[in-house]
């Protein structure tokens, strides 16, 4: 098998190499994003493998399939970037649905901590010999609110990290866990219920139509005075501007971003020595109380051979059998994990 890898960062190949060369597949890694103007270097080839930035719109879907590519590995959880509608039929779409979730939450809670207890500032500090600590003052954790939007894998496991820290929980999701509820330390209410109360908010839900700007000009306004909003899912769920205005009129009192909006045109990359083009997300970097990491939740050694040996074995099944449970579906306006095996039935 054939795998024309996008977006290739040196990082990925080394689990990946590892499993291919285990599995007789032969990748060939190209450094740019799968987009319409690069779909064309996908000839050749029985499958793709993209990432979060990778564009998988109807327009590239239509070339590839002309192009006889037979599947759309991603190498990730989410799937926002893919028109799941028009792959339906058409060309198969796997994905690793889950890698490490601690990667993402532990990296939710060292964003959190850095923040409010000023650790970006005091390094470079140091590093100065400046000893002072004026304007050092940090908040403890314990017995602050949290607000956990999303309680799938990610979400639970930064639950469990807050309450190791003494916080009490106030969560959401569209679809509750049962069981999860104590009725005390942990309680899904309503999202206005959740904006009015929490010290603090971390977005773990996917991005859907349902969720886009969920935290917004007006769910901000409804927020406590010195909210910290952290985000590590998808840019989009947070509407920028509206954060920056937020913070500018000191209503958000820290912001913990790993996500952001308008990524695909920078992160991963190097733009030092640029003038970056974007000012909501210069402003943003600009700010004492915001940290910038550029979607780097999900970088842990675990993480990345859990997604080389997921994603290899997806393909694998799907070649061999003709079914993979990793697949996703497209029905009735729902888009889930194959339960049938037969996606293009
Ligand atoms: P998951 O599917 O296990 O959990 C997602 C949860 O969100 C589910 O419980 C689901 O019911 C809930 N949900 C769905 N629609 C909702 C809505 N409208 N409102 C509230 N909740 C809703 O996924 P996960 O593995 O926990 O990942 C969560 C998200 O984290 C992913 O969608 C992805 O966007 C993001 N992620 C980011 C990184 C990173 O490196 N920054 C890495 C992996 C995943």
């Amino acid at each position: 098998m054939n795998l024309a890898f996008f977006d290739a960062k040196p990082y990925d190949k080394p689990s990946f190499d590892a499993f291919a060369a285990e599995n007789g597949i032969t990748i060939k890694y190209f450094e740019t994003k799968l987009n319409e103007d690069t779909a064309e270097l996908a000839h050749g080839f029985d499958a793709v493998c993209v990432f979060v930035n990778d564009t998988v719109n109807a327009a590239v879907i239509d070339r590839l399939c002309e192009l006889g590519v037979r599947a759309v590995a991603l190498r990730c959880a989410g799937f926002n970037n893919v028109d799941m509608k028009h792959a339906f039929g058409r060309i198969h779409v796997l994905r690793v649905p889950a890698y490490s979730p601690y990667a993402v939450a532990e990296h939710a809670m060292a964003l959190l901590l850095t923040s409010i207890r000023r650790i970006h500032k005091a390094f470079i500090r140091t590093r100065d010999y400046n000893f002072s600590l004026a304007g050092m003052t940090g908040f403890d954790l314990h017995g602050k609110t949290v607000g956990v939007i999303g309680t799938g894998r990610i979400g639970r496991v930064f639950m469990d990290i807050c309450r190791g820290f003494g916080m009490k929980i106030l969560a959401y999701d569209k679809y509750p866990v049962p069981g999860l509820d104590n009725g005390d330390t942990i309680r899904y209410v309503e999202l206005d219920e959740l904006f009015a109360n929490s010290d603090i908010l971390s977005l773990h839900c996917p991005l859907t139509e349902d969720t886009y700007h969920i935290i917004n000009e007006e769910t901000l306004a409804s927020c406590k005075r010195g909210v910290v909003v952290i985000n590590t899912s998808r840019g989009a769920l947070v509407d920028a501007e509206a954060l920056l205005a937020a913070i500018k009129s000191r209503k958000v009192g820290a912001a913990c971003l790993d996500v952001y909006e308008e990524e695909s045109d920078f992160f991963f990359e190097d733009y030092s020595g640029h003038i970056l083009d974007d000012d909501t997300l210069a402003r943003l970097i600009s700010m004492p109380n915001v940290i910038v990491t550029s979607h780097q939740a999900f970088l842990t050694e675990e993480a990345l051979t859990n997604i080389a040996a997921t994603t290899i074995r997806n393909l694998l099944e799907l070649f061999e059998t003709g079914e993979c449970p990793n697949e996703l579906c497209h029905r009735g306006g729902d888009t889930q994990d194959c339960k049938t095996g037969k996606c293009f039935g």
